[in-house]
């Protein structure tokens, strides 16, 4: 076993929390509750359904609450049920062997590496709708990596924010405006145990910024096999002001911000340190985490390493994975802010301060701007984007670090991201494929064995597909009136709530943030072109939105609001819906239950887009803008795209394509039905998109990459010889 799986499962039993005691029989189930690994293994998915089925769907699939609030009676029926011990006893056989890495990818293709742990920093984690520490894209990525790494065996620890207010909760008024409101968990219904802190105390390690000392205690979650550690300011021997420093996700201003970075990074390696975890490759996950690189460089420092001695051993074994393809969207703080915040630890490194804030200068923000991205790279030597073209947007954007240098040759990589697939998957598909592919299908990705995906049976993956797009009208119905009967929403608003949907119409999702580069109100440019082909009785189209805006991002906001008052417009006749509060739980209704999944991300805005990949998985094509993935995705076989040199800056061009699609090709397709009324050329389509998104991708393929390309050369070392002058 490696390094980071031997640790126990939690410091404090998590038995307490059920009001009655488990049957003897299944006591094992409270221990499966508290590895989130239950949530991508069908069986153990299906057994906590199958203790309360109405209860499971209303808990939104977290069984911690379910297991507080089923009763003693139904439990103990369970325990004498012949056919759930049996399938209970294979769930818990798995979970002991999750504890057991021998047999895994890494195992076999590393051995000598199984001891030396990698060490993955990000703000933000998205492991399961009930654990609310993501906003979106970023951490739900991070967390599909974490879900992969477990099932390769990779020995990742996983460093992150314990946000103790959640982040937010969405509900729309009837004029379209997002309110948000706080959305802080019980920490009894989480999978999330305290780590002990260091003699007695609760915390595990210290970080002084601003002048003042500010204590960090952590939380544990198991992720299979993989431990991630979430750090916490929230304890009583902290300043007053300092309590609060890590309880809001993305909130407040970048003095706010810089904080948290501050804390994740310096308190994260320590934190490692203080749990005798010694990483031998380190992983900056977007630049938000970079202070974990400076922290290294500190210690080294204080060990007697000189500066410039120490920061080329640093960035010998770490890895920069930057996501943002705008300038702007790069974090970057004023060198005073960064001083203060730090505190005068270049005396401990042995330089004058400039040398040490130099490290965040990019030549396009000046002297006085400490540059997160700049100081990742100059502190990691392998650096990528996340998707082909990202990483060459990204070549370009970092091109000022290496001055006198072609665009192409500057030394930024890409590994194209990926999504969990038995996370995403719905269990229906797998069913499917397990009957089609044979067992152990779900971990291979090779081109042979997904090409025969195309020879599924047409009828059974239709019927399948349309259990599913029931699946998410039933919700769209059961939160209306959930939301109706508790008065937070308004009888006119029941329309655009999703109530009026139709099975039977092409369905088409549009679901992300809300940030105005995703163009989510394109499709209303031409609102008489758009009621043309949404009203047609005989080929209805119908649209169903979900996303939320940042807190802060007023323009978002807007965008929003213009969309939400076409959902309350009769001329749609109630076929444009927005579904309120995307998170998780939601994103895998949506991206299993439409039909087609729309994406018009402003050309070259979008690093990689994950969505889009998820709902291949599920046979749902994808129609999009041809940016971030999907340039590498779409193959004319698998959805529909619109040519880069049509996208212009207001999108007009953009919107008639749009239309234009729809109108001579996707609806045309969708309807022509064929014997039983089957869609056979849309059939074809969804066993492509299936295709390929399974070969390509998935976490698997992502986290394989990441590891032959950068974790592996990073623990033994190589000869690369990239060097940015520090300038
Ligand atoms: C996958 C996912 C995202 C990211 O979607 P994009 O296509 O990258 O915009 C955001 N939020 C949630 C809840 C997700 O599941």
């Amino acid at each position: 076993m490696s390094a980071t799986t031997i640790a126990p499962l939690a410091s404090r039993e998590p038995t307490a929390t059920t009001p009655h005691p488990l049957p003897p029989r299944l006591l094992g189930l409270t221990q499966l509750a508290h590895n989130v690994a239950w949530s991508w293994n069908r069986e153990a998915r299906n057994l906590f359904r199958e203790i309360d089925e109405s209860r499971w769907q209303q808990l939104k699939h977290n069984p911690i609450l379910l297991l507080q609030q089923v009763s003693e009676e139904r439990l103990t029926a369970l325990a004498a049920n012949p056919d759930f011990c049996a399938r209970y006893d294979r769930v818990m056989k798995w979970l002991a062997a999750e504890r057991n890495d021998e047999h895994t990818w890494y195992a076999r293709t590393y051995p000598e590496l199984r001891d030396q742990p990698i060490a993955y920093f990000c703000a933000e984690f998205g492991f399961h709708n009930s654990v609310p520490i993501y906003s979106g894209g970023l951490g739900v990525l991070a967390g599909d990596h974490c879900k992969s790494a477990s099932d390769l065996g990779v020995p990742l620890v996983g460093l992150g924010i314990f946000y103790r207010d959640g982040y937010f909760d969405q509900r729309i008024r009837p004029d379209g405006w997002q309110e948000d409101s706080p959305d802080p968990f019980d920490l009894d219904t989480v999978p999330i145990h305290p780590v002990p802190g260091i003699g007695g105390q609760r915390h595990l390690t210290t970080v002084n910024t601003f002048g003042r000392d500010v204590h960090i205690r952590v939380w544990r979650m198991m992720v299979g096999r993989v431990a991630v550690y979430l750090l916490d300011s929230d304890l009583e021997e902290n300043h007053a002001d300092d309590r609060p420093l890590l309880s809001k996700l993305y909130a407040g201003g970048p003095a706010l911000r810089l904080r948290q970075e501050w804390l994740l990074g310096v308190g994260g390696v320590r934190v490692l340190r203080a749990l005798g975890i010694a990483p031998s490759a380190w992983h900056a996950n977007e630049g938000h985490a970079g202070f974990m690189l400076l922290e290294r460089v500190r210690m080294l420092c204080a060990d007697g390493v000189p500066f410039d001695e120490a920061v080329r051993q640093v960035r010998s074994n770490s890895v920069f994975t930057t996501h943002t393809p705008v300038p702007a969207g790069h974090d970057h703080f004023s060198i005073d802010q960064v001083a203060q915040c730090a505190g005068p630890i270049w005396e401990e490194m042995g330089v004058d301060r400039t040398r040490v804030l130099q490290l965040g200068f990019h030549p396009t923000t000046g002297r006085d701007t400490f540059h997160m991205t700049a100081a990742c790279i100059r502190m990691s030597r392998r650096v990528n984007g996340v998707s082909e073209r990202h990483g060459a947007v990204s070549r370009t954007l970092c091109s000022p670090l290496w001055p006198g240098r072609d665009d192409e040759a500057v030394p930024v990589g890409h590994v194209t991201n990926g999504v969990h697939l038995a996370t995403w998957m719905a269990n229906p598909i797998m069913q499917l494929l397990d009957e089609h592919l044979g067992p152990n299908w779900g971990h291979e990705r090779s081109p042979e064995l997904w090409e025969k995906v195309l020879t599924l049976d047409d009828e059974k993956l239709w019927g399948t597909h349309l259990r599913l797009k029931h699946v998410l009208m039933r919700l769209a119905r059961e939160e209306a009136r959930k939301a109706y009967s508790r008065r937070t929403m308004q009888a006119p608003q029941l329309v655009g709530a999703g109530t009026l949907l139709d099975p039977h119409a092409l369905t088409i999702g549009f679901a992300r943030r809300f940030a105005t580069y995703k163009r989510a109100n394109l499709l209303f440019r031409d609102v008489e072109r758009l009621r043309a082909l949404v009203t047609n009785s005989s080929r209805p189209v119908q649209f169903v939105f979900s996303g939320k805006a940042h807190p802060a991002d007023t323009p978002g906001k807007q965008v929003l609001q213009e969309v939400y008052q076409f959902t309350r417009d009769p001329q749609f006749e109630g076929r444009i819906a927005f579904i309120e509060d995307y998170g998780m739980h939601l994103a895998h209704l949506l991206v299993q239950g439409v039909d087609l999944w729309l994406n018009l991300p402003r050309v070259p805005l979008e690093a990689s887009g994950t969505s889009g990949m998820k709902a291949a998985l599920n046979g749902v094509p994808q129609f999009s803008t041809i940016d971030g993935w999907w340039e590498e995705g779409y193959d004319g076989t698998n959805g529909w795209a619109i040519e880069p040199e049509v996208d212009d800056d207001k999108g007009d061009r953009t919107a008639d394509r749009l239309y234009t699609l729809l109108e001579t090709q996707v609806v045309p397709n969708f309807y022509d039905r064929g014997d039983d009324d089957l869609p056979l050329r849309w059939l074809r389509m969804m066993k492509n998109a299936m295709r390929v998104a399974g070969t390509k991708f998935t976490g698997r393929r992502m986290v394989e990459q990441y590891v032959r390309a950068y974790y592996a050369p990073a623990i033994l070392g190589d000869a690369l010889q990239d060097d940015p002058p520090i300038a």
